[in-house]
């Protein structure tokens, strides 16, 4: 089978290696979409990410879907032809963590295309039965994909708690932001406003139904934000841009009483953060690591037609252009969303 493999930062080379057969309880996935991640392209580019170094050759690749091409012994769940989306990180489910149903923080979960972890930017990987999810008819394979990344709104959706009657403001318009603008609409959020730097991607933002985009880069952009949510503030504030003065932006935003979430990773760990304001306003400020949990939902929610993931692709390549686009994807913010390599 062909593998598309980072050899070290900025070189990826396709390699032809021996097709895996899976172990008992496992499945032979024939990978049919994979997502290119901001974290992929962290690797591809720099070598690590925080403790994780690439110091071996690397598959990178973990939003993926695919076809049951085989199952191992003792798997009843699943049957050659299912289509599935593979949800990748596997916890050890013994942890104090995995047994409360917090397994996105198990301390031993082994998450594709983390060093050094393979992941799905080759033609067949082996996967545990229970983290593979069947999508319905009507769920495409690259939209199986992108339930990884939906699966990182639906759950930051979750833990803040949105519903009917609370407001919403997301700071980001990537991939991340933009999910997490639908799931928030999802449960009923309103109004929801979104702001970026980047008019396309607001643009994007529009026609996924926030009902106000602003330009953060406007010197009037607190004003407007607040002007957009009224009643003093935001419910919820998610930070999904991971930039300083979003992040700063946040306690300002926030009405007293309300949420600031905190998804995906800061370019910097130590930023100067108003606490008077978090303490004075009495903000809830939550992290977001990752998702447990929502797999299943997160589809049910793209096959009922309540998130649109399609509008988010911008851009499809052969697994033999997988460097073409990772390359892409990070030199193109202004016209990809997402890519999707299709193996
Ligand atoms: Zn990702
Ligand atoms: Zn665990």
């Amino acid at each position: 089978m062909k593998a598309a493999v980072l050899e070290r930062p900025g070189v990826i080379k396709i390699e032809e290696l021996d097709k895996p057969s899976p172990g008992p309880g496992e499945i032979l996935v024939r990978v049919k979409s994979v997502g290119v991640c901001g974290s992929d392209i962290h690797y591809y580019r720099h070598g690590r990410i925080g403790a994780y170094v690439v110091e071996k050759p690397i598959i990178l690749g973990h939003e993926s879907s695919g076809e049951v091409a085989e199952v191992g012994e003792g798997v009843n769940s699943l049957r050659v032809g299912d289509r599935v989306s593979l949800e990748p990180g596997i916890p050890c489910r013994k942890c104090v963590f995995c047994k409360t149903g917090r397994y996105n923080l198990c301390p031993d979960v082994v998450f594709m295309a983390t060093p050094p972890v393979d992941g799905a930017f080759v033609e067949y990987v082996t996967f545990p039965e229970d983290f593979a999810f069947k999508l319905p008819d009507n769920v495409s394979f690259d939209e199986g994909a992108l339930i990884e990344p939906l699966a990182v709104g639906v759950y930051a959706s979750e833990r803040a708690g949105v519903k009917p009657g609370l407001s919403a403001v997301v700071l980001g318009a990537g991939p991340i932001g933009l999910v997490t603008l639908q799931a928030a609409k999802a449960y009923g959020a309103s109004p929801v406003v979104v702001l970026d730097i980047s008019d396309f991607r607001l643009n994007m933002a529009r026609k996924l139904g926030a009902d106000f985009v602003i330009d953060s880069r406007d010197t009037q952009a607190l004003e407007k934000v607040l002007d957009a949510v009224g009643g003093g503030g935001a419910d919820l504030v998610f930070e999904a841009a991971g930039a300083v003065p979003t992040i700063q932006m946040t306690t300002k935003i926030a009405k007293r009483g309300g949420k600031v979430v905190f998804i995906g990773l800061s370019a910097k760990d130590m930023v100067d953060y108003n606490v008077v304001e978090v303490s004075g306003k009495e903000l809830d400020v939550l992290g977001i690591f990752r998702y447990a949990n929502v797999y299943r939902k997160a589809i049910d929610m793209v096959s009922a037609g309540k998130i649109d993931l399609k509008s988010m692709i911008t851009h499809h390549f052969p697994l033999e252009r997988t460097q073409d686009a990772l390359d892409l994807a990070d030199t193109k913010k202004n016209e990809a969303i997402k890519v999707i390599v299709n193996p």
